[in-house]
């Protein structure tokens, strides 16, 4: 079989001649329908890592259950299924305190440092096996990863009812921050995002305002000169941090959700000091996050058509690539169709 893998810096090529895997006791093999190209993909395509050469990529997946190994109990043949795919310990401090995504194995994760879905058939651990719900497509079923890191990200920062929030970037991200901070009831939601048609399309998501970076402004006007209570950076470049830091109100919060920019170059550092800012960084997910992700597709709470651009097949991936790496585009979610 073909299978989508890293080799470095600016290359993710299709490679043929895979075997089918063979599954362990503990394991199930998936026949895998969709898979998502994320950010993270993407990054380590434009910067050479964190991502392993030679691995194959795809950590957002869906797919059908065909083979059972002997000692899983709780799946079926035929299920359908999504895959949480961070690999933790379940030993070290971290773990044993429900915080897998802080294992010390940190970034262990199918088709980051392990080989992932961007092929047709995975082998992975029964209990990284989530079930999809009736009314949850594979398509709803690729998307519970993503929509995981925006709920991690939520739920750690010091957000509450009634907060004026402003979203840096429109992208699958920042559009998935956007609906959960509508259900968990944000008053005014602002976006700053370059790109016309992402902007649209988080005016269509709930949002109450969208404008290019450059014009962060407005949102201190429109907040009655104060600023918005919190700020997701959904981008992480040291240009997100400096324009969060100007328009935080004083004692106000920024979660850092993207990652981009390995160190941040700030011109306004002691802005942090002078207005009380705190700033929080998230990564990952726990469980129990992927569950709630989960339950809110299956709710119907959360639109993910919208935010789908592409579905391609396997071998257009390498030019896809080029593509993402290149921006502004108005691609957001891309899916590769394996069905
Ligand atoms: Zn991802
Ligand atoms: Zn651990």
């Amino acid at each position: 079989m073909k299978a989508a893998v890293f080799k470095g810096k600016g290359s993710v090529l299709i490679e043929e001649g895979f075997e089918k895997p063979s599954i362990q006791s503990d394991e199930v093999l998936i026949k895998v329908k969709k898979v998502g190209i994320c950010g993270t993909d993407v990054g380590s395509y434009e910067t050479g890592g964190p991502y392993i050469p030679g691995n194959i990529i795809g950590h957002e997946f869906s797919g059908e259950i065909v083979e059972i190994g002997e000692n899983v109990k709780k799946l079926k043949l035929g299920n359908r299924v999504t895959v949480n795919p961070q690999i933790p310990c379940h030993e070290c401090y971290y773990c044993i305190r429900n915080q897998e995504n802080m294992c010390k194995l940190q970034n262990y994760a199918l088709g980051t440092t392990e080989n992932g879905a961007m092929r047709d058939f995975i082998n992975v651990k029964a209990e990284r096996v989530h079930i999809l719900p009736e009314n949850v497509s594979y398509e709803d079923g690729a998307i519970v990863e993503p929509l995981s890191i925006v709920i991690q990200g939520i739920r750690e920062s010091s957000f509450k009812i009634g907060d004026n929030v402003a979203i840096i970037g429109a992208g699958p991200i920042g559009l998935f921050a956007i609906q959960v901070l509508r259900v968990s009831g944000a008053n005014k939601i602002y976006v700053l995002e370059p790109v016309e048609s992402k902007q649209k399309k988080a005016i269509e998501l709930g949002a109450d305002k969208a404008f290019d970076p450059k014009l962060w402004n407005k949102i201190v006007r429109l907040t009655d000169k104060i600023g918005p209570d919190h700020i997701f950076d959904c981008v992480g470049l040291s240009s997100t941090v400096t324009t969060s830091l100007s328009l935080i109100k004083k004692g106000g919060c920024i979660t850092i959700i993207g990652m981009h920019d390995s160190s941040y170059e700030i011109n306004n550092a002691r802005l942090i000091t002078i207005n009380s800012i705190t700033i929080k960084g998230t990564y990952g997910y726990t469980q129990d996050v992927y569950k709630t992700a989960l339950s809110l597709l299956e709710q119907r709470k959360i639109k993910v058509e919208p935010i789908i651009t592409n579905r391609i097949k396997i071998d257009e991936v390498t030019q896809m690539f080029e593509k993402l790496a290149n921006p502004p585009h108005d691609e957001l979610k891309v899916f590769v169709d394996f069905e």
